[in-house]
């Protein structure tokens, strides 16, 4: 937990500058009318509308209760139809306010929709097109994780925050030129009743988006817990071992030590927002107080009193209104930053590059090839080089954490070397294409996916999940020893492999494995292939038959821990920490009587496993 907790607090970051800001909330904006300009505009059009509304239907009520006062006063029915016209136009303008939010709320609900499913596109095509090396960052992880989570909410919420505080302000100038109207010091007044908010709310921006992603960890722990208690995998040592009382116990722990500051946090805000509350309404009903006062005084008409107390609480509205919306646009704007953080991450090319090399006898070269783990002193490989010609086989031995996966992952250029150089036939795998790459080589990897799709996905997934010809398919699965397997799912290659749908099928490791193997067999134009622990979870019989199949003329990298398999191979190298120390063919290594001959004679029963 600890290394990854430094890099995942670094993700929280400041609360942004006035520019920065204003960039992040023009690029969402952007996003959003590119996802849907006809959408964008009618919600800007509607918001203008709702927002001038009422005002107007605060007018239209004063003009109604002068209206009143007067035909009261008069015996003229022209007065009276005046005072009619009026409250029906008052009456017409609030059902059409009412309508009008229905409406916008509807088209907001939309735009909702379709910006979570524009966003979550963009960070899942970004996620795709990253490399090995930064999919395995902590810190990376971490942005995409919180980018994912709030995809569908965090930028829309701004757009909509935006919307919403432009109604509000717009609401707000046409109350305040009202009032100025009437008195410029009802205008101070709505400015300084406003005020307390507004320092409530730049004091606690951010500290929310700072509490959450700075405690991430601690969350990512306690779903952890969770998972341990309640999936299927951890269920048998569970239940065996026993640990699930101490493990409520420690998420209960976690659970009180996150809650007791979210309250903590909680509490002081809502203090100091329901003290500033307090002064601000006190201000408000100051001013109400004077217009009734004037009213009474007789400088001013019933009406007139109407529709000043209504603005000035309209007037009070708005402003915490706008301060919510403010509020709510910092901690978006947060969460936005890391959605551009991830959207500028720099992707991996994988279109350019060479489909050849120069000398296509040359085969696979490692020349004093290093590669060190971000943050480990010591490299997982270090200046280790071999060659292996073409049609050749060779065999990789060494202990747990030697670097045997590591070199996998550097001969499919998953990774490129610190120093030194791969080559394939004469050329840089830094300068192959990886498609190019990707066709010359069939991998299994260690440890290889079970994926939770159907048979024929799982062999199909060897050549881009786009492989349907059922010949090559099987093809592939008799190469894998997985044919009879298939034979005997209940609807063969278009079973889903998952216990949990209703009609899916679950499978042993030894036959996930059978998979695996089916799929780096899938594309048969690989002239190399790299089979990382391939019989691990076979019984002997099948290894001894997949072995005499492996051969096919093709290359062949083989890691395994039974040595006797390597017998026949052209080569074998042995790592020990990440060091190429022996390398030979199995006689010689024998003959040498190092590591290699004390591993095999360890092994001498094949049913003792190194
Ligand atoms: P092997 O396949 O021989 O068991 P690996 O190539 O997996 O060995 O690992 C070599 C070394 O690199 C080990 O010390 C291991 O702890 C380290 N290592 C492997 N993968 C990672 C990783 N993703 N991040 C950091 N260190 C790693």
């Amino acid at each position: 937990m600890s290394d990854t907790g430094t890099s995942e607090q670094d993700v929280a970051s400041p609360v942004p500058g006035l520019a920065t800001g204003a960039r992040h909330a023009w690029r969402t904006f952007s996003l959003t009318w590119k996802t849907s300009p006809g959408l964008t505009l009618l919600i800007g059009a509607l918001t203008l509308f709702v927002a001038l509304l009422p005002a107007l239907a605060l007018y239209l009520s004063k003009l109604v209760i002068d209206g009143v006062v007067t035909a009261m006063g008069s015996a003229s029915p022209a007065d009276r139809d005046l005072a009619l016209l009026w409250v029906t136009a008052e009456a017409a303008a609030l059902a059409v306010l009412l309508a009008a939010r229905r409406i916008l709320v509807f088209y907001k609900t939309r735009l909702h929709a379709e910006l979570g499913f524009a966003v979550t596109s963009i960070i899942l095509r970004k996620s795709a097109a990253l490399s090995l090396a930064q999919v395995e960052d902590a810190a990376v992880q971490q942005q995409l994780l919180l980018a994912r989570q709030y995809a569908a909410s965090r930028p829309y919420n701004l757009v909509n925050r935006l919307f919403d505080g432009a109604q509000q302000a717009l609401t707000l100038v046409s109350v305040a030129a009202l009032l100025w109207g009437f008195s410029p010091w009802l205008f101070v007044l709505v400015v300084a009743g406003g005020l307390p908010l507004f320092i409530g709310n730049l004091r606690f921006a951010g500290t929310a988006y700072r509490f959450y992603t700075g405690r991430s960890p601690q969350m990512r722990e306690r779903s952890y817990l969770e998972s341990l208690v309640t999936t299927e995998a951890a269920a048998r040592e569970r239940l065996h071992f026993g640990f699930g009382d101490e493990l409520l116990r420690r998420y209960g722990d976690l659970f009180k030590s996150l809650h007791g500051d979210d309250t903590a946090l909680h509490a002081r805000q809502a203090w100091i927002a329901a003290g500033l509350g307090v002064l601000s309404s006190a201000v408000f009903l100051g001013g109400k107080v004077w217009i009734v006062w004037v009213t009474i005084g007789g400088a001013i008409s019933l009406g007139q009193m109407t529709m000043l107390v209504g603005l000035l609480k309209q007037g009070q509205t708005n402003v915490s209104s706008l301060m919510a919306a403010f509020n709510g646009v910092v901690e978006d704007l947060l969460y936005v930053a890391n959605l551009f953080a991830v959207m500028e991450l720099p992707e991996e090319d994988r279109t350019s590059g060479a489909t050849a090399g120069p000398d296509p006898a040359d085969g696979l070269r490692f020349e004093n090839v290093s590669f060190s783990y971000p943050g480990r002193k010591r490299p997982a490989l270090d200046r280790v080089s071999f060659h292996l010609p073409h049609g050749a086989r060779l065999g990789i031995v060494g202990a747990n954490g030697s670097g045997k996966t590591t070199l996998v992952k550097l001969v499919t250029g998953l990774y490129t070397p610190d120093s030194g150089r791969v080559m394939l036939d004469g050329l840089d795998l830094r300068q192959w294409q990886r498609a190019a790459l990707s066709r010359r080589l069939g991998v299994m990897f260690q440890p290889f996916m079970n994926y939770k799709l159907s048979a024929r996905d799982n062999i199909a997934a060897g050549l881009a999940l786009a492989e349907t010809d059922e010949a090559r398919i099987m093809a592939a699965a008799r190469l894998g020893l997985a044919e009879e397997l298939i034979g005997e799912l209940p609807a063969g290659l278009d079973t889903r492999l998952s216990r949990h749908l209703i009609d899916g099928h679950d499978l042993s490791g030894g036959q996930w494995q059978r998979l695996a193997m089916a799929r780096a067999y899938l594309n048969d134009e690989a002239d190399i292939l790299i089979l990382d622990e391939p019989t691990a979870a076979m019984d002997p019989a099948a290894e001894a038959e997949f072995m005499q199949r492996a051969l096919n003329g093709k290359s062949v990298i083989l890691i395994s821990h039974r040595l006797s398999n390597l017998r026949d191979a052209d080569q074998i190298i042995v790592l020990d920490k990440g060091k190429l120390v022996e390398a030979g063919t199995h006689d010689a290594l024998m003959a040498l009587g190092g590591l290699y001959a004390r591993l095999f004679d360890s092994q001498a029963d094949p049913y003792r496993e190194g």
